[in-house]
């Protein structure tokens, strides 16, 4: 089911929505006050947050995230630790060749199509940038395969930029608490934007990421060990799992 039909089929949200407006600056969304407390909670939960993508330099890191594209990070971790520690370069992933990336990453999803990408883009790279990783957004998406989404993390990871990553575990929570809503992950991330303070800017996609990944699942999100529930609107809350009932056997 879709984040967009749970809430349609919850009456109790759109209720608790409409009751909120006269209590609330924005019954839409959360107020200033409370995005500020959510980032301080999670703050104070996690200081320094860290992707799970494993890479030793900026380049290694853009391959990453090229590679993870419909993708866990655990799996990409397990085909990449190989692929490294051969090629850490654009010129040695050229010298390894198509046939070779393909190789090391066939345990990973479009495994075809990515060792393409890596190989294109590991050219490119040397061909206009003297093998550098750019900093620099509209740069980073003329590489092949390389997205909106990808540079983001580039940026934020590799050159410490305030970029906002909008990933599915992203997009979800955005829109559940809602802190920014939006129908496509470019008006989560400008509606992110404008909401997040500066403060919490650096570190407010990996906080949100791990947070749908590990507490705000998409299908059953665990409301009840949530340090945001209290703020959060969306409903129904997860109750906590019912302990199993004794089985008696004669
Ligand atoms: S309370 Fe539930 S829906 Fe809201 S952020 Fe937490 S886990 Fe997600």
């Amino acid at each position: 089911m879709t984040d967009s039909k749970m809430q349609k089929k919850s009456p109790r949200a759109s209720g608790r929505a409409s009751a909120g407006a006269g209590r609330r600056q924005d019954a839409a969304t959360l107020t200033d006050c409370e995005v500020r407390d959510v980032f301080e909670r999670l703050h104070a939960l996690n200081p320094e947050p860290k992707g799970e993508l494993e890479y030793v330099n900026a380049y290694t890191l853009l391959v990453a995230v090229v590679l993870s594209a419909q993708a866990t990070d655990a799996g990409v971790n397990k085909a990449t630790r190989k692929l490294f520690a051969l090629a850490d370069t654009p010129e040695k992933m050229l010298a390894l060749g198509e046939d070779g990336v393909r190789d090391l990453i066939k345990t990973i999803g479009l495994f075809r199509n990515k060792a393409k990408n890596v190989i294109l883009l590991s050219r490119r790279l040397i061909d206009a940038f003297a093998g550098a990783v750019p900093a620099d957004r509209e740069a980073l998406v003329s590489l092949p395969g390389v997205g909106r989404k990808t540079a983001n993390v580039v940026l934020n990871i590799a050159f410490g930029q305030p970029t906002i990553a909008v990933d599915t575990h992203l997009f979800r929570v955005s829109n559940r608490l809602p802190i920014a809503r939006g129908t496509t992950p470019e008006q989560v991330e400008h509606g992110l934007e404008r909401r997040v303070p500066d403060a919490f800017r650096l570190h407010c996609h990996h906080w949100l990421i791990l947070h749908g990944r590990y507490i705000c699942k998409a299908q059953k999100p665990e409301c009840w060990r949530c340090p945001l529930a209290e703020i959060c609107r969306f409903e129904p809350k997860s109750p906590p799992p019912r302990p199993k009932s004794p089985s008696y056997t004669a």
